[in-house]
């Protein structure tokens, strides 16, 4: 589902290199985990597959579903099926996050060629998707994200992800800000989202999301470059030995 090749990034604005030739397959139906430590260029990357701006690909290449997705804006990523729920979500004062979440819905259908929902489908897939992640629907009436706790932002991110069904979800640091009880309501929601055609690229810095949200592939990132591949016992071993043994090896 994505072949990430030899893919060269850097900062547009400064010309400052991030990512220095990462090569990554995920498979449909696999959920691969991404570690690090700070600084390695984790955000970046998913900054990079969602299409955000201020970063120019210097080599390399994006395949989505076999094409490549480089020359896609945000809004053609999306609709074809690309998300990302984000370390740090934005406050959008003055939109309600219902409004937000029916626009967006409804834009990804529009753009595949889909109906627009009613009113009345819309709340009830909402008022689902909100239940299953104990989501107050009253909160959804609030401004996106104004006010909310970090473990509610992160919870409207997974919601947005459950009604857009996206097939490639990246999820950046969605256990930061999380406590154990939120940890697990998140954890189960992805959870509820895996399957056969869809796959997770879970970012995270430490290895306790990975208990609940048990990965497939773990692979580390350092200075922009993936240092080691490995099965879920990989996170293991980071949490026994720290980054540095790893980091270490590789030099
Ligand atoms: P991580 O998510 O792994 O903590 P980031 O992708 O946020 O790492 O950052 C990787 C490195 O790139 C850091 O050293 C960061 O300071 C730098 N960086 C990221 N974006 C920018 C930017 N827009 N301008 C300058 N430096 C940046
Ligand atoms: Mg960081
Ligand atoms: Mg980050």
């Amino acid at each position: 589902m994505l072949e990430i090749k030899n893919l060269h990034a850097r900062v547009a604005e400064t010309g400052t290199e991030i990512l220095r030739g990462i090569d990554l397959k995920v498979e449909a139906g696999e959920v691969a985990a991404i570690m690090g430590p700070n600084g390695s260029g984790k955000s970046t990357l998913s900054y990079i597959l969602a299409g955000r701006e201020d970063y120019e690909v210097t080599q390399g290449d994006i395949l989505f579903n076999g094409e490549s997705i480089l020359e896609m804006d945000p809004a053609e990523r999306a609709a074809s099926g690309v998300f990302l729920a984000f370390q740090y979500p934005l406050e959008i004062p003055g939109v309600a996050t219902m409004t937000f979440l029916k626009t967006a819905v409804n834009a990804q259908r529009k753009a595949r060629g889909e109906s627009e929902l009613t009113t009345p489908d819309f709340l009830r897939r909402v008022k689902t998707s909100a239940a299953d992640l104990k989501i107050d629907m009253d909160m959804l009436k609030r401004p996106l994200n104004v006010g909310f706790s970090g473990g509610e932002k992160k919870r409207a991110e997974i919601l947005q992800m459950a009604l857009l069904q996206p097939s490639l979800c990246v999820m950046d640091e969605t256990d930061s800000g999380l406590d154990i009880d939120a940890l697990k309501i998140v954890s189960d929601g992805v959870n509820a989202l895996r399957g056969p055609d869809r796959a997770f690229l879970v970012i995270t810095h430490y290895q306790r999301l990975l208990d609940h949200i048990v990965p497939d592939t773990v692979h580390v990132l350092y200075k922009g470059r993936i240092i080691r591949s490995g099965d879920k016992s990989l996170a293991l071993t980071l949490e026994n030995e720290g980054y540095a043994q790893i980091i270490g090896e590789a030099a």
